[in-house]
C-alpha cells in the first residue's frame, strides 16, 4: 500500500444458524429441495399469518454470542426493516434494531501480514471490538434464467425465506485486509466449534460485507466508506479490500472524492463495480414488530448455555502449547477445526509423543485428507492407530520412512499400523547378532574400501552403511548399524 495512507475497515457477517426449522415457522431449512417446497403462510408472507419464535434460534444465537465474547441482553426487541424486493413478500424483514440480542464483545484474534507468496510473516494478537450480534430472518432468492433482453425469466424461490441468521457487526477496528481476513476465519471457526453455524462461505451459509475507507496518516476523522458485497470466500474478500484501498487512494490523490456507495466484487475481472450509491440508499423505517413480544432471556438460561459450551479454540490452543509443548503456530493449526483438535489430542495420548503426533497430523494427515478430499471425520486412519504407528517408530521397530508408507495405507484401507507392518514384513531388524553378521560379511567382501577407510578416507563410512542396509534388505535399524559399524571398522 502507498505510504502516508491508513486503511479503516469494519465488517458485517451474516451467519446462518444451524436449525432444522425456520426462525418464525416450522418449515424445513433444508436447501436443494424443489423451489418453494419448504414454505407456509408465515414464510410466504401471506396476510394474517403470525410469526412464532423458534427456541433453538435463541440457543444457537447465545452459543454464537458467547463464543465471540458478546454480552447477551436480557431483553431484546424484534423490529421490522421495511423495503421492497420480490424475494421479500411481506415488504419487510424481521430483524433487530436498537435493542439487539447481544452487544459489546471484545475478541482477541491472531493476525499476520503476508508476504508476496501469501505466507504469514509474524503472528501477533489483536483486539477486535464487536458492536453487536442480532437475530433476523433471511430473505428468499431470485433466480434468473435466459439472456437479458432476449428471453429472460426471473423466478422467486422462498425456501430460504425465514432461515435464521445472526448478523455480527464490528467497530471499524481493522487496519489491513489481512486483519480482516484473520478475523473472518476466526469467527468461522468459533461458530463451527460451538455448533452454531456451518460457516462455509462457498455454500453461502456465512456471508460477509466489508466497509472500507482510507485516510491520510494523522487525520482524526474517518474517510467516506464504501460497502463491498458479493465476497464469496475469505480470500475474495481480502482481494476486494486490497483493490478498493488502491482505488480510493488513487481517486483522492488525483483530486476526486470517494462516494458513499455499495460496490460488488467481480472475481473474474478482479475489480469492484458500483451497485448502488448513497442517493438510492434505503430508509428502512424501522419500528418494533407488533406481532412478537419482547424477547426475554434470563440469566439462568445464559449460564446453562455457557456451561454446555465445549472448551473454546483459544483456550484449547493455549492448553496445547502448555501441556504438549507445541509452538503457537503448530497449536493454532491443530485447533483450526474442532474435529482436528480432538483427533490430535487422542493421537497425542495414544502415541505418548505429543510433538511427533502434531507433526504427523500437520504434514502427513492433512496431506492425505487433501488428496482424498476427505474431512477429518471421514478419515479411515484412527488417531489411536496413528499413535500406535508413532510408537513403532519410537521403539525402533520401523523407520520413519517406512512409517510414511504404512500411514498412507492406513488412510486408504483403515487397517491398523501393526497389521500393515506384519503384512509387509517391514519390521526393522534390531537384533545385534544378525546385524553383526551382516556387517562381518560386508567387511570381508570389501577389503579395498576397508584399507582406504582405515587410511583416513572417512567418507567411505557411508558406503559401508549402504552395503549393510542392502544386505539386510533395508530392514536393519540404521542407528544400530551405525554404532556397530563404527566399532567394527575401528577394530
Ligand atoms: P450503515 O448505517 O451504513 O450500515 P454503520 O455505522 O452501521 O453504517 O456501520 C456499518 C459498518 O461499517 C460497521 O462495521 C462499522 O464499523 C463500519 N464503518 C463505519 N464507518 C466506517 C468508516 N468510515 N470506514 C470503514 N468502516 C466503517
Ligand atoms: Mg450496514
Ligand atoms: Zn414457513
Amino acid at each position: 500500500m502507498k505510504s502516508g495512507w491508513e486503511t479503516v475497515i469494519g465488517l458485517e457477517i451474516h451467519a446462518q444458524l444451524s436449525t432444522e426449522s425456520k426462525i418464525f415457522c416450522g418449515c424445513s431449512t433444508k436447501f436443494g429441495d424443489e423451489p418453494n417446497a419448504n414454505t407456509c403462510p408465515v414464510c410466504l408472507g401471506l396476510p394474517g399469518a403470525l410469526p412464532v419464535l423458534n427456541r433453538r434460534v435463541i440457543e444457537l444465537g447465545a452459543r454464537a454470542a458467547l463464543a465471540l465474547t458478546l454480552r447477551v441482553n436480557e431483553r431484546s426487541i424484534f423490529a421490522r426493516k421495511n423495503y421492497f424486493y420480490p424475494d421479500l413478500p411481506k415488504g419487510y424483514q424481521i430483524s433487530q434494531f436498537d435493542r439487539p440480542f447481544s452487544e459489546q464483545g471484545e475478541l482477541e484474534i491472531m493476525t499476520a501480514e503476508r508476504d508476496e507468496g501469501g505466507h504469514p510473516r509474524e503472528w501477533r494478537p489483536m483486539k477486535v471490538r464487536i458492536t453487536r450480534l442480532h437475530l433476523e430472518e433471511d430473505a428468499g432468492k431470485n433466480v434468473h434464467e435466459g439472456l437479458p433482453d432476449v428471453d429472460r425469466y426471473s423466478y422467486v424461490d422462498l425456501n430460504r425465506a425465514g432461515t435464521p441468521l445472526a448478523e455480527i457487526v464490528t467497530e471499524p477496528d481493522f487496519r489491513s485486509s489481512w486483519e480482516a481476513y484473520d478475523y473472518v476465519n476466526h469467527v468461522r471457526h468459533a461458530l463451527q466449534w460451538v455448533g452454531a453455524c456451518e460457516a462455509d462461505m462457498e455454500k453461502g451459509n456465512l456471508r460477509c460485507e466489508a466497509n472500507v475507507s482510507v485516510r491520510r496518516i494523522g487525520d482524526e476523522n474517518f474517510g467516506t466508506k464504501v460497502e463491498l458485497k458479493n465476497l464469496n470466500s475469505v480470500r475474495f474478500m481480502q482481494r476486494a479490500i486490497e483493490y478498493e484501498i488502491e482505488r480510493q487512494i488513487e481517486l483522492i490523490e488525483s483530486g476526486g472524492q470517494v462516494r458513499q456507495e455499495t460496490r460488488l466484487w467481480n472475481e473474474h475481472a478482479a475489480e469492484t463495480r458500483v451497485m448502488r450509491s448513497k442517493e438510492e440508499a434505503h430508509d428502512y423505517r424501522y419500528f418494533p414488530e407488533p406481532d412478537l413480544p419482547p424477547l426475554i432471556v434470563g440469566a439462568e438460561f445464559i449460564e446453562q448455555v455457557r456451561n454446555s459450551l465445549p472448551e473454546l479454540p483459544d483456550t484449547r490452543r493455549n492448553r496445547f502449547m502448555q501441556e504438549y509443548d507445541l509452538s503457537y503456530n503448530d497449536a493454532s493449526q491443530l485447533v483450526s477445526e474442532r474435529a482436528l483438535a480432538d483427533y490430535y489430542e487422542q493421537a497425542a495420548k495414544a502415541s505418548a509423543n505429543p510433538r511427533a503426533a502434531g507433526n504427523w497430523i500437520r504434514s502427513e494427515l492433512l496431506r492425505e485428507l487433501e488428496t482424498a478430499n476427505q474431512t477429518v471425520a471421514e478419515c479411515l486412519a484412527s488417531p489411536d492407530e496413528l499413535g500406535a504407528l508413532i510408537r513403532l517408530i519410537d521403539e525402533g521397530k520401523i523407520s520413519g520412512k517406512q512409517a510414511k508408507e504404512v500411514f498412507i495405507e492406513m488412510c486408504a484401507s483403515g487397517k491398523g499400523a501393526a497389521a500393515i507392518v506384519a503384512e509387509r514384513g517391514m519390521a526393522q531388524l534390531s537384533d545385534t547378532g544378525e546385524i553383526d553378521s551382516a556387517i562381518d560379511e560386508v567387511i570381508a567382501a570389501s577389503p579395498n574400501q576397508l584399507e582406504q577407510y582405515r587410511a583416513g578416507k572417512e567418507a567411505l563410512f557411508g558406503f559401508f552403511v549402504g552395503q549393510v542396509m542392502k544386505a539386510t534388505k533395508g530392514k536393519a535399524n540404521p542407528k544400530i548399524v551405525n554404532e556397530r559399524l563404527r566399532e567394527k571398522l575401528k577394530a
